[in-house]
């Protein structure tokens, strides 16, 4: 392998393109004929805003957004937005969640401290390990918005089918799921998540808004807390964290480049195939999550046995595959294999834990 890189299966911050690796480290000391690097530029230079309004084109039009919506660059990581929503968007105080896994969990835990938090739904009685039917939910009127978490990272259930919401405003927490497929973006009030999953490096948030949530009533907020005032201010009410969104930017051209969300389906859905394909045949690994639900992006698995698993991990680090243990929650195996991880990184990885499974 060119670099001697590993294969990286990390739930974040996770594995990058390397074409993007190698592109900013040739940008890296002179961006461009500006005599300095990205990170040393000024936000407020006119170098730096073409690389913020094309970051943002880029994702319009990879994502299709449309043109009443507004796309925000934030920093907190999508844990701010947790309390954010609900702060910008319960109006009458009152929200639907549902709660599938550990994230959603989180955002359930900051929204109670804001208002009324109905959860609506749950897959806590087996663990998570799948989506509760969600096509006919008791939603009282006035609620403000339904909420969830569209990709669970660490418990690996993912959302095929969206919530009937009976007209509500849809929020999506899609960090670990971010540009992994199409997305039809009216069907959200908000889209938001971190990038440090599927898009590049720690420390940004990308919040995708319908311009009427966005309310100018709520100058008691701190104005950090405030969409209007990152929408307002182009996202540079403050420093923005400069260097994620100028690497965030090389990554949607890039995915433009190789075909779009479309292409990326297809690719992520052809990797994960080789590894559940592997998991419904192996005698020793399972997948923990019902097949119909099944993450394209995180895939958490165990042997049964605790010890195994240790084992498994030991065996797989020692032939170059990093970040396969599980998380304690969970437990046992999980492989992240997002937009960025190649598909024979997966093939390898298959074929490290047959040759395992022979073994034992
Ligand atoms: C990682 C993750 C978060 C938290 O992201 P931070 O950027 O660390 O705050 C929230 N939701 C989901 C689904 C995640 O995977």
């Amino acid at each position: 392998m060119k670099y001697n890189r590993t294969y990286n299966f990390s739930a974040g911050p996770a594995t990058m393109p390397e074409e993007v690796l190698e592109e900013i480290r040739d940008e890296m000391m002179n961006y461009r004929g500006s005599g300095m690097c990205v990170m040393e530029m000024s936000h407020r230079s006119k170098v730096y805003q073409q690389i913020i309004d094309e970051a943002e084109q880029d994702l319009r039009d990879l994502m299709g957004i449309p043109d009443n919506y507004k796309v925000l660059f934030l920093q907190g990581g999508a844990t701010l937005q947790f309390s954010m929503i609900p702060m910008n968007l319960m109006k009458n105080g009152k929200a639907v969640y549902i709660e599938t896994g550990a994230w959603s969990k989180k955002a359930i835990a900051e929204a109670k401290k804001v208002g009324e938090v109905i959860v609506a739904a749950s897959s806590k009685d087996k663990n998570y390990t799948y989506i509760p039917d969600c096509s006919d939910l008791d939603i009282p009127e006035d609620t403000d918005y339904v909420y969830i978490c569209e990709n669970e990272t660490i418990h690996g259930v993912t959302w095929n089918k969206l919530p009937n919401t009976k007209g509500h405003v849809l929020v999506s927490d899609q960090s670990s799921m971010f540009l992994s497929k199409p997305c039809n973006v009216s069907d959200y009030g908000v889209i938001y998540g971190g990038v440090q999953k599927n898009i590049g490096p720690a420390g940004l948030a990308i919040v995708i808004i319908r311009e009427d949530l966005i309310r100018d009533d709520l100058t008691d907020l701190p104005v950090y807390l405030q969409y209007k005032i990152h929408a307002d201010n182009g996202s540079m009410y403050n420093t923005p964290n400069c260097w994620a969104i100028y690497v965030c930017g090389k990554v949607f051209k890039y995915l433009k480049k190789i075909g779009g969300l479309e292409a990326m389906e297809r690719i992520n859905i052809e990797k994960a195939k080789v590894f559940y394909d592997f998991l419904d045949q192996s005698k020793l690994f399972k997948g923990t999550v019902v097949p119909e639900d099944r993450s394209l992006m995180n895939i958490p698995f165990v042997t049964g046995d605790p010890d195994l698993d240790a084992e498994v991990i030991a065996y797989t680090k020692k032939a170059g595959f990093e970040n396969l243990k599980g998380h304690k929650s969970v437990g046992g195996l999980r492989a992240s294999v997002y937009n960025a991880m190649p598909i024979d990184g997966v093939i390898a990885l298959v074929d490290c834990l047959k040759k395992f499974e022979a073994e034992h």
